[in-house]
């Protein structure tokens, strides 16, 4: 299949299935383009990201960037996670519609992932969007990125307050601040960031921590 038919069949899964479950609150064709497929590839600009193999999508929702990415880069090896029910349906009728292989979908929560050692630490690559705050998402992300890989978040703008608030989390996690690039959506006002982290050291068993302290600063608990 062509990537314009895949992009255009998953448009219209997107819709039907909206109808029924609650995807996506962007029903218009060309923003769901926009605001979620073209937004999706932007984490692109991250060039290395290219080059990864085995890649997890953190609370991917309805497939969001990880179903772009795959689309473009078909030699991904792509794990989704999301934790709940419906959405992973989801993804497994496009994963199957669209005939992509090597695209498994989890029904699951990223923290119990994390603390599995089939997953910890074995990717090059987690990547997340508008899941929750840096600190958060760090906690339950970080852990599943083998030594030498990335972290990369797609981020809006109240990023540097987000990253000086999870600074000293990030580091204790093992992870170091590699860059922020600033993205721009042609033809929107839509702006946003794409955040990578690289992992320097391994992550302390002891993270993620329990769900209710999941995200805060590690120094006060
Ligand atoms: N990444 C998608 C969806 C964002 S909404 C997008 O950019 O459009 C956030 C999603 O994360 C929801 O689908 C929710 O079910 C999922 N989620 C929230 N916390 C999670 C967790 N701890 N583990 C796995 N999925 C989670």
């Amino acid at each position: 299949m062509k990537k314009y038919d895949m992009f255009y069949k998953y448009l219209n899964l997107i819709l039907d299935w909206n109808s029924v479950i609650n995807l996506t609150s962007i029903t218009d064709k060309k923003d769901i383009v926009q605001k979620h497929f073209i937004d999706s590839l932007k984490i692109f600009k991250f060039e290395p990201l290219l080059k990864m193999r085995n890649i997890i999508d953190i609370g991917t929702g309805a497939g969001f960037p990880g179903i772009p990415m795959k689309i473009a880069n078909e030699n991904i090896n792509l794990t989704l996670v999301d934790s709940t029910l419906k959405k992973v349906n989801f993804l497994k009728e496009v994963t199957s519609s669209l005939k992509l292989d090597n695209c498994v979908s989890m029904h699951e929560r990223a923290e119990n992932i994390c603390k599995d050692l089939e997953f910890r630490e074995k990717y090059d690559g987690v990547v997340s969007r508008a899941v929750g705050n840096l600190s958060l998402l760090s906690e339950i992300c970080l852990p599943l990125v083998k030594k030498g890989g990335y972290f990369i978040a797609l981020k809006g703008p109240s990023i540097y307050d987000e990253i000086k608030y999870a600074s000293l989390n990030i580091d204790i996690l093992g992870g170091k601040i590699n860059c922020v690039k600033e993205v721009v959506i042609e033809n929107s006002e839509y702006r946003h960031n794409v955040l990578v982290i690289e992992k320097i050291k391994n992550t302390p068993t002891k993270y993620p921590r329990k769900p209710k302290l999941i995200g805060k600063n590690i120094c006060f608990t």
